[in-house]
C-alpha cells in the first residue's frame, strides 16, 4: 500500500504538488492520466525516492518512506532506512535505463546480488526464468545496444521483477518504442498484472492498457486529483470539465 499525505514538491519556483493527498491499496493498480507537466512522473519518482518532497509525507504499508513526524517536525530518516524501504519497490522508466557495460544477464541480477545478497547461482537461474518469461529466453548474453528498444524495455522488466517487488512503478514504458512493439511490452504487462498480486502505480497514455491493467485511474492537473473512477466508468463518462478535455485529446 502506498500513502501520500500532504505531500509537497517544487522544482525551484514551479510548485508542482501542493499537499496532494492519495492512497493506493495493496494489489491495487491505479493509472495516473492527465495532462503533460501535470506531476505525474514526479509521483513515481518520489515514491522511488529518487526525488524528495519538500513537505507532508509517504508511507508505504503504513512506514515512513523519506520523512516521518517527530514532536510535530518533519525529519528526514537515515540513507539506510530509505534504501530497506527502496528494495520493495521496482521502477520500469521510458528510456529503459539499462546499464550500457552490462550483459543482459548481468544487468538483472545486479541488484539481487548486491541489494539483497542472493547468491550468484539463485539469481542467474531466476534471471533465466524471467528472461523465459518475457520472451527473451536467448538474450542472456547480449548487450543493451544489441536489443531493439522493445527487447530492452522487455529486459528493463525482468530487471525490475528480479528483485521481487511489492510495488512497481512504470513510467510511460511504452512511449520510446515503434508502434509495432508497443502490443508485445504491454502483453507482458498484462500477464504480470494477472499472474501476480503486485501493487502497481501507472503512468501512461496508452488507455486501452489501463482499461485492461488497472482497477482505478486517477486523473491530475495542476498537481491534484480531479477525478477518478474505475477506468470502464471514468473514460465512458467522464464527470469533469478537464478530463473531458484530456480524453478527447488523446482518444
Ligand atoms: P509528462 O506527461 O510530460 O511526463 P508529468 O505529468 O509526468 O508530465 P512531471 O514530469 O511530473 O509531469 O513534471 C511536472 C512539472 O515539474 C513540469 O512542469 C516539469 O517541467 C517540472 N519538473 C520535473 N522534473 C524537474 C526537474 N528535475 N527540475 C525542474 N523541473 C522539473
Amino acid at each position: 500500500a502506498i500513502h501520500f499525505a500532504g505531500v509537497d514538491k517544487r522544482f525551484g519556483d514551479t510548485t508542482v504538488l501542493r499537499g496532494l493527498d492519495f492512497s493506493v491499496r495493496k494489489g491495487d493498480r491505479v493509472t495516473l492520466i492527465g495532462p503533460s507537466g501535470s506531476g505525474k512522473t514526479t509521483i513515481l519518482r518520489l515514491v522511488m525516492t529518487l526525488e524528495e518532497a519538500n513537505g507532508g509525507y509517504i508511507y508505504i504499508d503504513g512506514k515512513p518512506l523519506t520523512h516521518h513526524e517527530v514532536g510535530g517536525k518533519r525529519v528526514a530518516l537515515k540513507e539506510k532506512h530509505r534504501g530497506e524501504m527502496r528494495k520493495r519497490i521496482g521502477m520500469v522508466f521510458q528510456q529503459f535505463n539499462l546499464f550500457p557495460n552490462m550483459t543482459v544477464l548481468e544487468n538483472i541480477i545486479e541488484a539481487p546480488v548486491h541489494v539483497l545478497g542472493v547468491p550468484k547461482a539463485a539469481a542467474r537461474a531466476k534471471a533465466h526464468e524471467l528472461l523465459a518469461k518475457v520472451g527473451l529466453p536467448d538474450k542472456a548474453d547480449a548487450h543493451p545496444s544489441q536489443l531493439s528498444g522493445g527487447q530492452q524495455q522487455r529486459v528493463a522488466i525482468a530487471r525490475a521483477l528480479a528483485m521481487d517487488p511489492e510495488i512497481l512503478l512504470l513510467d510511460e514504458v511504452t512511449s520510446a518504442l515503434d508502434p509495432e512493439v508497443v502490443g508485445e511490452v504491454l502483453g507482458i504487462l498484462t500477464d504480470i498484472a494477472r499472474d501476480t498480486d503486485v501493487t502497481m502505480l501507472i503512468v501512461t497514455h496508452e488507455l486501452q492498457f489501463a482499461r485492461e491493467v488497472s482497477n482505478r485511474v486517477l486523473m491530475f492537473d495542476g498537481g491534484a486529483i480531479v477525478e477518478e473512477g474505475p477506468p470502464e466508468e471514468l473514460f465512458a463518462s467522464p464527470q469533469e470539465e478537464r478530463t473531458k478535455e484530456f480524453l478527447s485529446a488523446v482518444l
